[in-house]
Order: structure tokens, then C-alpha cells, then sequence
């Protein structure tokens, strides 16, 4: 196989942002694997952040290099150095970075230019419409790279294309989502912003996005087939072409890199792996909310009494965003750590995930329900409590307690704001997070069944990856794709030049 695609290069351009240069460089490795050459486009700062990526490539002998762009901060009005998402101070400035974003869009085609082996495919981001017209100026075949799943995407074509909200009164009245495989029901309140009444000029950014994928020669989507089976057809019959290629994290091959992912970690391997080694099996919560969530320290007070009271073991991870004075302050003064010293391990910043979730002591997940979180609990058949903050966690959080039931809800209603004002009322409550430990950790029936059904859904996502699994067949079948693509239109242009 290495032979006959050898001569392939690929150009990954993607979205600055944790959520999506993680799989973006998985993905990277996933191509080079079978033989692809791949230059992923980078900031200088996500470039060292992700140079990780490069040495496991040259120790693994993979065809990987970074393009690095300087990233236009000052001309939008970022601060210095905000290259990636999650260095935002406000949710102000995000269409700032979007801008930002696009004008890499000119230094890239000048690159393009001058390069001597042009690459032979663009696979996009989503959230770049403009590569549209980088792929369009040099005759290349674009694909584009989902990092949220078929049922979300199905989710909200339906919504979209149903018009169901235009009925809906309320914020909070619940309504089934039209032409569905399930019965799947929202409330407004639930669904991402840019689903309900936004700004005309988000309106315009979403019709770019429909337009830049409906016009692709094909789209990717960080899923595996047996997780969503329904939703990856469904979706299939609104797209011209679409591959699962996921899950991106879980690597057929052993990979020393997934120690390092995205950040620095910011404890030594060996010390949270001598605690977790300590535990028994499934007897450890790990707790974590991803790389963007900010959550107020009242609340996090509210989660820290919730975890103590259940009595499980946990481990938490508390971002540098959410570690403020106040909480810091509280967890010193009220004597937390010392109360559940033993079975409890905070790990304050960068945490390895994939590490911890795949080590045999994690018998809980409770997340955020990104869904790069969501993909690597259900890799690692870990079963999980959803607490959906915001974008599309409301559609992950129903996928995993009410299609595959491998989750506990903790019944949030609402999306929190970028930064969270106190609102007493909108809080989870310390008895809800300490009554879902407790069912989600169940030694009873219906724990087990769902440690089963998570169980399954692991291993079917362990077989997706390896040779002949669905995935990788899916990236075999989408490169030879994009050759068939090549040798159309380079017969097109040797018949326009004959003529
Ligand atoms: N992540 C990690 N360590 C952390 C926090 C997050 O490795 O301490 C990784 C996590 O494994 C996942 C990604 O960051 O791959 C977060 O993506 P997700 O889609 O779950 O959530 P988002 O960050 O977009 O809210």
C-alpha cells in the first residue's frame, strides 16, 4: 500500500484551538502511517507547543513537518502571543481570532506557490470556509475534517433544516428533534448559540461553513461507524462523501507521545501512575473539563463538597483558568485536601487524559462532554457523568446517557456563560455530583450493565483502528479516493489542453 501512495501530500489546516490540533495531528499520524506525506499548518506558538508531534515523527519514521505562519495578533487587536483558543481572555475576541484565522489565508497561498511538490489535497478545518478558495486557486481536491460527532451534525442539519425551533415558545420547552433514528428531544436553552436567534453576521459564518462543506470533495469525521451507526448513514445521505476515520486518539501502533498531548503535563508520568496503581480497579473517578470551560469557584466548591461526599476515590483536574485565588484560597482554608488525602489526587493545570483514562483503576469519567473527551472515555470504556457547559456537549451528553447509555446525567439545563457569574440557582448542587457518583460508581445492576455496554463499545472502537477495522479501511478507501480525484482532473486538463 505504502508504494502506490507514496507521492501523496497532504495540507492539514487547522483551527488553532486544543479541541482541534489534537485531532488534527493524530489525524496527521494516522495519514503518514499509511504512507501519506502530511505538513500540518501552524503559529509559532502552537508549533512548539505540538512539536511532540515532529519528534515522535522522526522516531517513528513518519512523513510529518509543520508549516509555520506568523499569526497576525496585532492586526485584529489580540493581545501578544493569543495564538491558540484557549489563550483568549473574553469570548469578546473570538471573532477577532476568526479574523485572525482567515488572513493566514494569503501567506499560505504564497507558500503554496513557491513550494516545488505542491501538495495534493487540502483537508480543512471546518471553521475555514476561505480554504475554499486556496483549494479552488490551485486545483486541489478539499476535504473537511469534522471534530464533533454524526449525531451532533445530524442533530443540527435537522434542526436547521426542519425549521422545528420556529415553534418552540419557550427557552425552556422541550422539542423532538425531526427524523431522527431516536427519539431525541431538546430544549432551546440546551442548544449551541449559534443554533438559536444569533447575530446576522453569525448566520452569514454558519451559511459559509454549509457551503464550504457541502462543496467538498469529502468530508472526515473523528467517529467510528459501530459507536453511531444510524447517525454516520443519516449524515452520509446529506454530504457527497463521508469517512470515520476515529478514534484519532486511540493509535493502533504503542505511541510514547500520547504522554505529552497538546501541553506539557504538569505532573511526573510516574507519580499519578504510582497513585492510580495503588487503587483498585474501577474504583477511581477522574474528573476534568477539557481546555476552554471556565467554571466559577463557587461552583468548583460546590463540585469539591460533591466529590467528598460520595466517598469515591478521584482524581481532579483543576485548570489554571478555574484554579483562582478564591478557590485556591478555600480548598487551603476549609482543609479539603487533607479531609480526602489518600482518595483524592488534584492535578492542578495540564493532565495526560488518554493516559489516565485508559489506566485499569478509572471506572468513572466525569466530564464536560467535549467531544474529544467523550471519543477517548468511550476508547477506553470508561463510563462517564455528563455536565454539558456549552457549544455542542448538550448533543454529546445525549448521545452517551440516552442513545449508547453509557452515562450518568447530572441534569444541567442550561449552557454557563464564557466566564460564570454566580448565578446560585443555575449551580449543580453538591448532592446532585455526590448522588450521580454514586449511581454512575454502582456496584449493582445497573452500574454493571453500563460498565458492559461501555465495554463493548471500547473494544469495537479498539477493532475500528486496527487493520481492516472500519476506520482504517475508511482513511484507505478516502486516499485512494482522492486519487481517483488527482487522475480526473489531471486527464480534464490534458483533454482541455489537446483541444
Ligand atoms: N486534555 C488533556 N489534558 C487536560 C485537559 C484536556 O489532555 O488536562 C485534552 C483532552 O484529552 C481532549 C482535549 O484536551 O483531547 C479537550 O477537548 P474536548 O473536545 O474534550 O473539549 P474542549 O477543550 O474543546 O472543551
Amino acid at each position: 500500500m505504502g508504494a502506490e501512495v507514496q507521492e501523496l501530500r497532504f495540507l492539514l489546516v487547522p483551527l488553532m484551538s486544543q479541541s482541534h490540533l489534537l485531532p488534527f495531528t493524530d489525524m496527521a499520524k494516522r495519514l503518514a502511517e499509511h504512507g501519506v506525506s502530511v505538513t500540518v499548518v501552524m503559529t509559532r506558538l502552537n508549533a512548539s507547543r505540538y512539536k511532540y508531534v515532529l519528534d515522535h515523527a522522526r522516531t517513528s519514521g513518519l512523513d510529518i513537518r509543520f508549516l509555520t505562519l506568523p499569526f497576525p495578533c496585532k492586526e485584529v487587536g489580540l493581545p501578544e502571543d493569543c495564538e491558540n483558543i484557549d489563550s483568549l481572555p473574553s469570548s469578546d475576541l473570538v471573532t477577532a481570532f476568526f479574523d485572525a484565522s482567515s488572513m493566514l489565508q494569503g501567506p499560505l497561498e504564497k507558500h503554496i506557490e513557491a513550494m516545488e511538490d505542491k501538495p495534493s489535497c487540502i483537508v480543512t478545518d471546518i471553521c475555514f470556509p476561505w480554504t475554499t478558495d486556496v483549494a479552488l486557486k490551485f486545483g486541489l481536491p478539499r476535504i473537511v475534517f469534522h471534530t464533533i460527532s454524526c449525531f451532533t451534525l445530524l442533530c443540527s442539519h435537522s434542526i436547521t433544516r426542519s425549521k422545528v425551533m420556529e415553534r418552540v415558545k419557550r427557552d425552556d420547552e422541550p422539542f423532538v428533534v425531526p427524523g431522527l433514528p431516536d427519539k431525541v428531544e431538546f430544549t432551546k436553552a440546551q442548544l449551541p448559540q449559534m443554533m438559536k436567534d444569533g447575530p446576522d453576521d453569525l448566520e452569514d459564518l454558519l451559511d459559509k461553513f454549509k457551503f464550504a462543506e457541502l462543496s467538498a470533495d469529502g468530508v472526515l469525521v473523528n467517529s467510528f461507524e459501530e459507536l453511531e451507526k444510524n447517525y454516520v448513514k443519516g449524515y452520509q445521505e446529506v454530504v457527497k462523501k463521508l469517512w470515520c476515520i476515529g478514534p484519532l486518539s486511540l493509535s493502533p501502533v504503542v505511541d510514547s507521545a500520547k504522554l505529552v498531548r497538546g501541553n506539557k503535563s504538569s505532573i511526573d508520568q510516574n507519580q499519578y501512575r504510582v497513585w492510580l496503581d495503588s487503587k483498585d480497579p474501577n474504583s477511581v473517578l477522574y474528573v476534568c473539563f477539557g481546555s476552554l470551560c471556565h467554571v466559577s469557584a463557587p461552583q468548583l466548591v460546590e463540585l469539591a463538597a460533591g466529590l467528598e461526599a460520595s466517598g469515591c476515590c478521584f482524581m481532579w483536574v483543576i485548570r489554571k483558568g478555574d484554579s483562582t485565588q478564591e478557590l485556591e484560597e478555600w480548598l487551603l482554608k476549609s482543609g479539603f485536601e487533607e479531609r480526602t488525602a489518600g482518595r483524592g489526587y488534584i492535578i492542578r493545570e495540564w493532565a495526560p487524559q488518554v493516559m489516565i483514562l485508559s489506566h485499569q483503576a478509572v471506572g468513572g469519567f466525569l466530564t464536560h462532554c467535549g467531544w474529544n473527551s467523550t471519543l477517548e472515555a468511550v476508547s477506553a470504556a470508561v463510563p462517564m457523568i455528563t455536565w454539558p457547559m456549552f457549544a455542542e456537549q448538550f448533543y454529546n451528553e445525549k448521545l452517551v446517557v440516552e442513545v449508547l447509555q453509557i452515562g450518568v446525567s447530572l441534569g444541567v439545563q442550561r449552557p454557563v456563560e464564557w466566564v460564570e457569574e454566580d448565578k446560585a440557582d443555575a449551580m449543580v448542587s453538591r448532592e446532585a455530583v455526590r448522588h450521580a457518583i454514586g449511581r454512575l460508581m454502582d456496584e449493582g445492576e445497573e452500574g454493571a450493565e453500563r460498565r458492559r455496554k461501555a465495554k463493548e463499545l471500547g473494544e469495537a472502537a479498539r477493532r475500528a483502528v486496527e487493520i481492516d477495522g472500519s476506520s482504517y479501511n475508511n482513511v484507505t478507501l478516502m486516499i485512494h479516493n482522492i486519487r481517483q480525484t488527482l487522475n480526473h482532473k489531471r486527464s480534464k486538463i490534458r483533454l482541455t489542453r489537446n483541444y
